[in-house]
């Protein structure tokens, strides 16, 4: 048996929500390194062109379609646009936010807030692509979870929460569309120094605990997600489906 093209992207096009930078952005780098036309997602366009524009002098296949992971109405609108120019074959549902107050004093906007571009985006992006890739019998779905997918910690029980649902929802999308030929799995990052992560990383504290918590003892580099992204968006995985892949260092195997 020859192992040839089991990791290759050649000719595929990735659409990667959150891709303008930290992890979406390093997903969108290992795609596109990997032989795919990658199409990013975010609401900033500027941040998106900045973003394109670093990926194309690598060499790289790259395209941009700016749109609101919590609205309906333009993610339909942009899904439609991007299958005009061709089929999607790959969607990572990566954007995501964080917000940390105790429970207690949570504000309602922000919970609602938190859920809808954590979870709600994950299912209306999802359904809004999934549709064409039904019809078409092949796609690679991958959502991204988080050590909070298992593991709550103070001050981001929303968060926890969210992730939580996104792993559930990553099985719940296997139970209806693995039947059609689509693979959907989740990562489940640990700890990487992003914007998203800014308070935790500038807390001296923080890092010093985390180091001693993960048995790897260090942050994620964004290049730690490049194997798994490609794994599960590649012909390798073609018979995983409603998996959280944990890449944290062992994190959520160790006490
Ligand atoms: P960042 O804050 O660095 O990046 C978030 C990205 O999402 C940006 O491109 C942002 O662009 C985009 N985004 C946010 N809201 C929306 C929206 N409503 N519509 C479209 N795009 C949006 O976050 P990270 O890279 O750290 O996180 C990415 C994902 O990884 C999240 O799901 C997060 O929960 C998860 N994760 C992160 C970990 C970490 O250690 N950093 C660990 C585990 C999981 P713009 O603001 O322009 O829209």
């Amino acid at each position: 048996m020859t192992h040839q093209g089991l990791f290759d992207l050649s000719g595929k096009t990735a659409l990667i929500t959150g891709a303008s930078r930290g992890i979406g952005f390093a997903i969108a780098d290992a795609l596109s390194a990997a032989g795919a036309q990658v199409v990013l997602n975010g609401r900033s366009v500027e941040a998106l062109n900045t973003a394109a524009d670093q990926l194309r002098e690598l060499g790289r296949q790259v395209d941009t379609a700016s749109f609101d992971v919590t609205d309906a109405a333009s993610i339909k609108q942009a899904i439609d646009k991007v299958e005009e120019k061709g089929p999607i074959d790959i969607l990572v549902n990566n954007a995501g936010i964080q917000r940390r107050k105790p429970l207690e004093d949570f504000d309602d906007n922000d919970w609602r807030e938190l859920m809808s571009t954590n979870l709600d985006s994950v299912y209306l992006v999802s359904k809004a692509v999934a549709r064409h890739m039904i019809a078409r019998k092949h796609g690679k779905i991958i959502n991204i979870g988080s050590v909070q997918c298992e593991l709550a910690r103070p001050g981001i029980a929303p968060y926890t929460a969210s992730k939580g649902a996104v792993k559930n929802l990553t099985k719940g999308m296997c139970a209806d569309w693995a039947q059609y030929g689509l693979q959907i799995n989740a990562i489940g990052p640990g700890y990487f120094e992003t914007p998203l992560n800014k308070a935790l990383y500038e807390d001296p504290v923080f890092d010093e605990w985390l180091k001693k918590r993960t048995p790897a003892r260090r942050w994620g580099k964004l290049e730690d997600l490049h194997g798994a992204a490609v794994f599960l968006a590649s012909p390798a995985s073609n018979f995983v489906n409603g998996q959280t892949l944990y890449v944290d260092g062992g994190i959520l195997s160790v006490i």
